[in-house]
């Protein structure tokens, strides 16, 4: 992601305290609270400019969605599609994805979503791909117990590793496509990223993968 310094962004971002949460600790175990409803919550960990998340929720009224992004210079992209839409279902996090467990009890997030992670191809920096095992863990315990993750990537190698890990942490592979645009999968809401890259030629790896039971 290339990042455009925006030194407004952080006020903008403080500016909009009912869209983007500025205490999510103090929400722990308390989401359905805010959200007004007993609803299912979908989150999407390193949202972007929140073009997949705005839409889903559109979509999908019946699900509460939080999307979780660091950068608050591509945040306010997202903030702006929400002040323009004032859709009631979104919410928006400037946080770290490690820090989820401090955000959302246990058994609290019915699905998280894995849109065009940073691959971190070099071995050195495995830890930070967010499909290492310690994230999984993470993953495991703010999840329902039937919770899942869909991860959506062009990028083959990170594809390949996440399958594994996954895998080799106890998720369960319930839907894997190799080429998601050719594969006859409906309903399909295309990311930022997932744009750009298909328009070049790219194909599009997804899978789904049910928490370990
Ligand atoms: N999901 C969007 C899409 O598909 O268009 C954006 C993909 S972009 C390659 C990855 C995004 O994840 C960036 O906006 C980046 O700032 C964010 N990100 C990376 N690591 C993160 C972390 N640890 N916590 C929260 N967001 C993170």
């Amino acid at each position: 992601m290339r990042l455009r310094n925006k030194p407004w962004a952080k006020d903008k971002i403080a500016a909009y305290p009912h869209y983007v949460i500025p205490d999510p600790e103090a929400r722990r175990g308390r989401w359905r609270e805010l959200f007004g409803n007993e609803r299912p919550i979908h989150i999407e960990i390193g949202t972007g400019k929140g073009k997949f998340i705005t839409e889903m929720a559109k979509l999908h009224p019946d699900i509460n969605f939080i999307g979780i992004e660091l950068y608050p210079s591509v945040l306010v992209s997202a903030l702006d599609k929400l002040i323009e839409s004032e859709l009631p279902n979104v919410r928006l996090l400037n946080a770290n994805a490690k820090d989820v467990g401090a955000f959302f009890a246990d058994g609290e997030v019915s699905r998280i979503y894995l849109n065009f992670s940073d691959p971190w191809p070099k071995k050195r920096h495995e830890k930070r791909r967010l499909t290492y095992r310690d994230f999984l863990a993470l993953y495991e315990r703010i999840l329902t117990e039937d919770g899942d993750i869909h991860l959506k990537t062009d990028n083959q190698s990170f594809f390949e590793y996440s399958l594994v890990s996954l895998s080799q942490y106890g998720f369960v592979l319930a839907a894997v496509q190799l080429d998601l645009h050719r594969s006859g999968v409906e309903g399909n809401v295309m990311t930022e990223y997932e744009e750009k890259f298909s328009a070049k030629g790219n194909r599009i790896y997804r899978c789904e993968a049910v928490r370990p039971r």
